[in-house]
């Protein structure tokens, strides 16, 4: 499916909740050959995310050369030992998910003079292995990173596989609203024109736009 495709999709999900020109794409590009990530550049878009650190240092400074306004969104958990080069690479980064995490990111925002913005990653579903604050831990941990002076702009999720993701949009909104926090990063290539429904301002559209991820085996 092409970039135009996706956004006249976006478009008329916004349109039917009255919520026009309201919703970031960005283009996760992580695992994906560097033709396709050239074709969607060339095709003017410049947001774009990726979930590990090691991959995109391999790839976007020199996307960066060649394109500007590049914006790069950084969805995948963050290592501690991570941080710095996460915080140095990134514009944004989506998973803010821990308090030791949130303590180190502090101190490398003093350090460093600048600071990402960033989504707190809730774990609406409550699933051992996934990241994440249970969302009954989210307050407290919000005003925990409000008074660590972080940017923290908004909440993101990614609902259970299994489950109707719409209940999880609507808790994530639910807890953002009650935060005061206005930005929700949720929906992706199955679901970002329900995730468009519920409110959210910045959708993760994979596959969707480049087709999908060939895993190669070591
Ligand atoms: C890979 C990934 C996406 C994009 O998934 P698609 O199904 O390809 O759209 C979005 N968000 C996160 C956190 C991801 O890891």
């Amino acid at each position: 499916m092409s970039l135009a495709d996706i956004k006249s999709r976006i478009a008329q999900a916004e349109a039917a909740v009255d919520r026009i020109g309201q919703t970031h794409l960005i283009a996760v590009s992580k695992i994906q050959p560097n033709e396709r990530v050239e074709a969607v550049l060339n095709d003017g878009h410049r947001s774009f995310g990726e979930n590990r650190v090691q991959e995109a240092a391999g790839k976007w400074p020199a996307f960066r050369e060649t394109y500007s306004g590049i914006e790069l969104h950084l969805l995948g958990p963050l290592q501690t030992n991570k941080a710095r080069q996460a915080m140095e690479l990134f514009d944004v980064i989506h998973t803010l998910d821990r308090p030791k995490l949130a303590g180190k990111v502090a101190t490398l925002k003093d350090e460093l003079g600048k600071c990402p913005d960033l989504f707190i990653q809730i774990n609406t579903g409550e699933e051992p292995q996934k990241a994440g604050i249970p969302p009954g831990e989210a307050d407290a941990f919000i005003n925990h990173c409000k008074e660590l002076g972080l940017p923290i702009i908004g909440l993101m999720c990614i609902p259970p596989v299994d489950e109707e993701a719409a209940l999880h949009f609507a808790l994530l909104a639910k807890i953002a609203a009650r935060n005061g926090l206005d930005n929700l990063s949720m929906g992706m290539s199955a679901d970002f024109e329900k995730a468009i429904t519920f409110g959210a301002t910045h959708i993760r559209v994979g596959s969707a736009i480049f087709g999908e991820r060939v895993y190669e085996d070591a």
